[in-house]
């Protein structure tokens, strides 16, 4: 597709959703370039799902190391280092980022380094260049907001969460969402002491009630100081901690203060007007099924979309762009029965609908139910139980949901999503021999559905 403009692609953003379409889009002849303001990986790879699981995995040790007990192992003398946990992570998020280069690199896409920003439909400025493009997609995802109120710039957000010089003796985690519930199992298996602040009654809105339920008795059970229907209402600096004043009167002094509510479109400084991009109500990029926006041959993929915030999702927008636009096969992505995981201490794992969900779309669903404790515990002593969950439409039979609170249950899930996607029905399920003895081959050996509410 060649044309008279500097590039056929111009790509605004250098996470996984912008980089793949660039590569991909390289891959087919196409002239492309690529801008990106800070680090060439983006949120996910630079502060986000991979420094994220390195940490979780730093504070599994935690635990595992007192298992081992129950199996005969002494471990004497075993203690943690933040600053070479910080260290290595550092070297490996280093590395990361120079094969995204370099995978750029090689497929002959050309690297800007700076903050682009659009002066019309085809051209953007990036530094004292100015580019023209024949397409532009916008890839600049999102960034973590702080709640209003006094005192939040004391605070800290998940992005300084992967730079702290050190661990505070107690830290308090606001919001109930995935990087909430993910970063109090970190620091809590860090051996931090937490208190995790959450204003609704449950923590993990949107998710199935017994999810909710059984990850935040595990968390509790772990030690992490659950508060729900409690607010943060103010922040003061005392004596070199914080003073969080809550809702309900008590002042809570904690050495660090961590938000994790929410996180927002970069939508802003990008000239989107003068390209003439409209925004949703919440301030993303408006786009139609095949991820493009009111402005003909302008696409937005990823967070910036505010569609499904994952990284995998971003992926398959961006692949479904170079199909619609570059390969002549226009492809929608489809966001139904996207598998999702928090990677908290125990994990969710969750596909497809909730049982509350499922009800309101189907009317009549069989819902089995599963809550044991996995055999390793029988051993290690630890109070742990798994709950494994599967939502059937009755009429059809198929499995609509299938949901898991336990160890390795996004290891687990990403195969039932297969068969959810191909629309397996309990039946199948049934007629799949289990491996045993796992926690996985609950999800074929469920029989009998729990009595109706
Ligand atoms: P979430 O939307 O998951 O959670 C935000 C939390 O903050 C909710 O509990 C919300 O409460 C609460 N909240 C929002 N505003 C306020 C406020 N003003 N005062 C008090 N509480 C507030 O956002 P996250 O930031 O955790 O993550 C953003 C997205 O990133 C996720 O939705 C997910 O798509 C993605 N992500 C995915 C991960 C993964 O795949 N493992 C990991 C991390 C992030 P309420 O529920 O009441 O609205």
């Amino acid at each position: 597709m060649a044309s008279d403009y500097d590039y056929d692609l111009f790509v605004i953003g250098g996470g996984s959703g912008g980089v793949r379409a660039a590569r991909m889009a390289a891959g087919t002849g196409a002239r492309v370039g690529i801008a990106e303001e800070y680090r060439y990986g983006g949120t996910c790879v630079i502060r986000g799902c991979v420094p994220k699981k390195l940490f979780s995995y730093a504070a599994h040790f935690h635990g595992e190391f007192e298992d081992a007990a129950g199996f005969g192992w002494t471990l004497e003398g075993a203690r943690f280092s933040w600053a070479k946990l910080i260290a290595n992570k550092d070297a490996e998020i280093d590395r990361l980022e120079k094969i995204y280069v370099k995978l750029l690199n090689d497929a002959g896409v050309t690297i800007h380094r700076g903050h682009a920003r659009f002066l019309d439909a085809h051209r953007v400025e990036v530094g004292d260049k100015v580019l023209s493009a024949q397409t532009i997609l916008i890839a600049t995802g999102g960034h973590p907001v702080f709640p209003p109120g006094h005192g939040w710039e004391h605070a800290i957000s998940s992005n300084e969460a992967f730079h702290l010089k050190a661990l505070p003796d107690h830290a308090t985690v606001y919001g109930g969402g995935y990087i909430a519930c993910e970063f109090a199992s970190i620091f809590n298996g860090l051996g931090v002491k937490v208190t995790q602040i959450y204003r609704g009654p449950q923590i993990l809105r949107g998710f199935d009630e017994d999810v909710r339920g059984a990850l935040a008795a595990e968390m509790v059970k772990n030690g992490v100081d659950l508060r729900v229907e409690s607010t943060i209402d103010r922040i003061d600096k005392k004596d070199g901690n914080l003073a969080l004043h809550l809702s309900n009167g008590e002042v809570l002094e904690t050495g660090l203060v961590m938000a994790a509510t929410g996180r927002r479109p970069n939508t802003q400084n990008l000239g989107l007007e003068a390209a003439g991009v409209e925004l949703t109500d919440k301030g993303a990029v408006k786009v139609d099924a095949y991820s493009r926006t009111g402005q003909d041959n302008i696409y937005a993929v990823g967070d910036v979309t505010d569609r499904i915030a994952l990284t995998p999702v971003a992926i398959q927008e961006a692949m479904a762009f170079v199909d619609t636009v570059f390969r002549g096969t226009p492809r929608a992505m489809d966001h139904a029965d996207v598998p999702a995981a928090v990677f908290s201490h125990p994990t969710v794992s969750t596909v497809g609908l909730s049982e509350h969900g499922a009800r309101e779309k189907f009317g009549d669903v069989d819902v089995y139910r599963s809550a044991f404790r996995p055999l390793k515990h029988t051993l290690s002593g630890r109070d742990e139980r798994a709950m494994m969950k599967m939502i059937v439409d009755r009429a059809s039979q198929k499995v609509v949901g299938a949901h898991m609170v336990g160890t390795d249950a996004p290891e687990i899930i990403q195969g039932i999503a297969i068969a959810i996607k191909a629309g397996a029905t309990k039946q199948i399920f049934d007629a799949t021999v289990g491996i045993h003895p796992t926690a996985a081959e609950e999800f074929v050996t469920m029989r009998e559905p729990v009595p109706e509410p």
